[in-house]
This record gives structure tokens, sequence and C-alpha cells, in this order.
């Protein structure tokens, strides 16, 4: 294959990495940033210490088949030898959690950033690209400023629409649809989530290790997941939370049934008993006082409320059997009615984007429209918390620019 122009709209993760693997294979590449400086999400990714990726089976959401055939037979053996060829050592948590050994995502970008330097990309940040137009060889990329130029190939690596203010959008949407690719309606989908202000009343702040369940209304499962879970002003936030988003339905109310206490009692009889025990311990106390050394102080007056418990005036040696119950009820069923999600502005990640069935997870190439390929959170793939999503947007990245060639090292 002869060295091409490549143009690449979006420098972000998978912008960078597609202009890597494309400069290392010979091509001339031209990346296109609208922000005055590459990568501004993967440089606050992981509360800037930047989860690259993940070694455990990967988790993703709306093409999963698609993404696996892209990330292919081992993506984290892959993605460390990338890294490793640009001198970034990674360190694993117990959870597989990749991260730079730094733990500072500005490492990652100044390893990327070098690379590029290194390979003489073309990098032109304040650059935005307000139009494509195909060619019978490649497209016409139509820059705000009105200028033109023209690429033998177009990577479209313009990211999801989460968080506009670190260049979140849908600019490759028009370009995409007119060339004929479906695409499947974005929505937040790692998003805090929103709650009525009755059940989180008092809580905001507070951090706990849970199980949570979100059901419909009606009592139809929607997710399950486990993990510390954050009060908010206006709801709740947390991975396990975040992670329970993308289920949310849209025109049905949801409910988030929280575990407080997971794994610490066998049975609702066994909590009771010790609820008791624990009336007998503290007589003349509070109701609230019986939950002392077992959740946090807020949380337990929240908990007694839930349980419909007199928060004052009564003693904890006067609660029936039926109200320790209900106490033992709302600690492990904890029912926080849920009214939203925080939207795209407080989104990590966005679900749908460009139809994976129309293209080629080998190259990422259009299979309408040759020479034209997209990567990363622009397509329909979403992964979980814990590196996923970078390591997709990374391995697609380079998919796209080495284009079915081994990637030399130009
Ligand atoms: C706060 C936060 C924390 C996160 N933490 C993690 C984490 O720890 N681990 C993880 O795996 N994922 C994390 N993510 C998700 C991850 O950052 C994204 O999934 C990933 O960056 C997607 O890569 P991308 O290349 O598809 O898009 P992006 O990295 O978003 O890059 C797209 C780029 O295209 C540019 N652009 C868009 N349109 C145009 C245009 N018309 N012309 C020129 N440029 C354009 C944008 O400005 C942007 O820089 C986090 C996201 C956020 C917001």
């Amino acid at each position: 294959m002869k060295p091409e122009t490549v143009g690449i709209i979006g420098g972000g993760a998978s912008g960078m990495a597609a202009a890597i693997a494309a400069a290392r294979c010979g091509d001339r590449v031209i990346l296109l940033e609208k922000q005055n400086q590459l990568g501004k999400k993967v440089s606050v990714s992981g509360n800037g210490r930047c989860n690259l990726l993940n070694s455990r089976p990967p988790v993703y959401y709306g093409d999963p088949a698609f993404a696996r055939e892209v990330l292919g037979g081992d993506p984290a053996a892959e993605s460390i030898a990338f890294w490793q060829g640009l001198g970034l050592r990674i360190r694993f948590d117990t959870e597989g959690r990749g991260y730079p050994c730094t733990f500072l995502a500005a490492t990652v970008l100044d390893v990327l950033k070098a690379e590029l330097c290194r390979l003489r990309v073309d990098l032109r940040t304040g650059t935005e690209a307000a139009d494509l137009r195909p060619e019978a060889e490649g497209a016409r990329i139509i820059l705000s400023d009105g200028t033109e130029l023209h690429a033998d190939r177009v990577i479209l690596s313009t990211g999801g629409a989460a968080q506009p203010r670190l260049g979140g959008n849908e600019s490759a949407k028009p370009w995409l649809e007119r060339l004929g690719h479906p695409m499947i309606p974005v929505r937040p989908a790692l998003v805090p989530l929103t709650a009525e202000k009755k059940a989180i009343s008092g809580l905001s702040g507070l951090r706990v290790k849970c199980g949570v369940a979100m059901e419909t209304e009606a009592g139809v499962l929607l997710h399950r997941e486990q993990g510390e879970m954050l009060f908010t002003d206006t709801g709740v936030s947390g991975i396990c939370v975040m992670q329970c988003a993308r289920f949310l339905p849209d025109h049905e109310r949801a409910i988030l049934r929280v575990d407080f206490l997971r794994d610490l009692y066998d049975s609702q009889e066994e909590l009771t008993d010790d609820l008791a025990r624990r009336a007998r311990l503290f007589p003349a106390e509070n109701p609230p006082a019986l939950l002392r050394g077992l959740c946090a102080g807020k949380l337990a007056y929240a908990v007694c409320k839930q349980a419909g418990l007199p928060l004052r005036g009564e003693t904890s040696a006067q609660l029936t059997r039926d109200q320790l119950k209900r106490v033992a009820g709302a600690l492990r069923d904890y029912r926080i009615p849920l009214t939203g999600t925080e939207g795209p502005e407080r989104a990590q990640v966005t679900a749908g984007g460009a139809d994976c069935r129309f293209f080629r997870p080998e190259n990422m190439e259009s299979r309408l429209y040759p020479r034209l390929h997209a990567t990363g959170e622009l397509l329909n793939v979403d992964g979980d918390c814990g590196g996923y999503n970078l390591m997709f947007a990374f391995l697609s990245g380079i998919r796209a620019g080495a284009n079915g060639r081994q990637e030399g090292n130009q």
C-alpha cells in the first residue's frame, strides 16, 4: 500500500492512537482538534489518574459482539504493548484496572504527544471540521474557517456527546447520516442519577459500600450492581450507580433499592434479632441510636424515617418487634425513587452512536463508503467503568490508523 494522506477529525483518545498507528505505517497524517489542546477527556479521566485499560473480561454494551471483534483475543496485552512502545509502564489494581505507573493522566498525554511529534504528525489544534464531502478517492474536509483540505482517507474520531465543555458533541452525525449510516440515538450512560428529595435529604456527601438493584415501579429488575455509592445534593453517584444509568427507562419511573448491609447478616431474622439486642444495649436513647456502629449517623436517621419510626420522643426500649423488622427492612432495602440522570453535561460516556454493523471491525472502515473510518465513542459501543472505554477508544483508533497493515516504527 502506498503512503496516503490521512485526515483525522478529533484529537482525543482514539484520534491520537489512529494518528500514531497511521504515521508508523508511513502515512502523512493531519490531526484536527477543535479545542486548544489534545485529549481533554483523557486529561480528566479516572479523576486525573487515567484508568487506561482493564485486564478482566470486557464489559461492553450497544454492540458488544462488534466491540469484542475490534478488541481481539487479548486486548489488555495488546494495550500494554502499545503503551510500552511509548515508554509508559502500566500498574494494575486488584480489580484489573490498569493505570499509568505515575497515576497521572498528564503522563499519558506526555507520551502520546511525544510520539505524535516524533512521527511528525501535522497537529492542528483549535481547528474544527465543519463538514465532510466525499470524493472519488477519499474526501474533502471543510473547516469552520471556510478552508478545505483533501485526504485520501478520513478517520472520524469525534467521540461521544458526554461533557460538551471537554469536546463532547455529535458533529459527525449529519455527515454519517448523509452517507447512509444509521445512528443509534445517544443517551448518557455512565452518569449520576437524580432522585426524589425525600429519600436523600440530609445524606449529601455520604459514601457507603452497598448493593443496588434498579427496578421499574412495577417491580421489573433493570440492573443490579454492588460497590460504592455517594449521596449528592440531587441524587446518587458512584461507580455502581453510574453503571445503572444506561438501563434507566425513558418513559417509566424507576426505583433504586439499596442494601446497606450486604453480606453482613445471613437473614432479616438475624438482623432483627441484632436490632433487638441493640435496643436492650441502648434502652433510653432515640431510635436512630439503635444503628450506632452499624451505619453512619445521618443514614441511621434516614433509615428510621423510611421505616416510619418516631425519630424522637420514644426510646429504643419502647420499639415493638414489628418496628424493628421495619428498620431491618429499610437497612437492607432502602428505596430511592429516581427522577432521571444528571444528563450529558455530567456523563462520563454516552451510549448510542454510529451503528457498528456498517463498519468493519478489522480496520473500522465504513462498509458503505470506503476510505472513511470511525473510532471510539462515536460508535455504538460503551463500556462499564474500569478502563473499558479508553481501551476500546485506543485499540479502535489503532485498527483504523493501521488499516490492516503491520505497524512499522518510522
Ligand atoms: C470525566 C470523565 C472521566 C472518564 N474516565 C475514564 C476512565 O478513567 N477510563 C475510561 O476508560 N474512560 C473514561 N472516560 C471515558 C473516555 O474518556 C472516553 O470514552 C474516550 O475519551 C473516548 O475517546 P474518543 O476518542 O472516542 O473521544 P474523545 O476522547 O472524546 O475525543 C474526541 C475529540 O474530538 C474532538 N472533536 C469533536 N468534533 C470535532 C470536530 N468537528 N472537529 C475537530 N475536533 C472535533 C473533541 O474536541 C474531542 O477532543 C471518562 C470520561 C470523562 C468525561
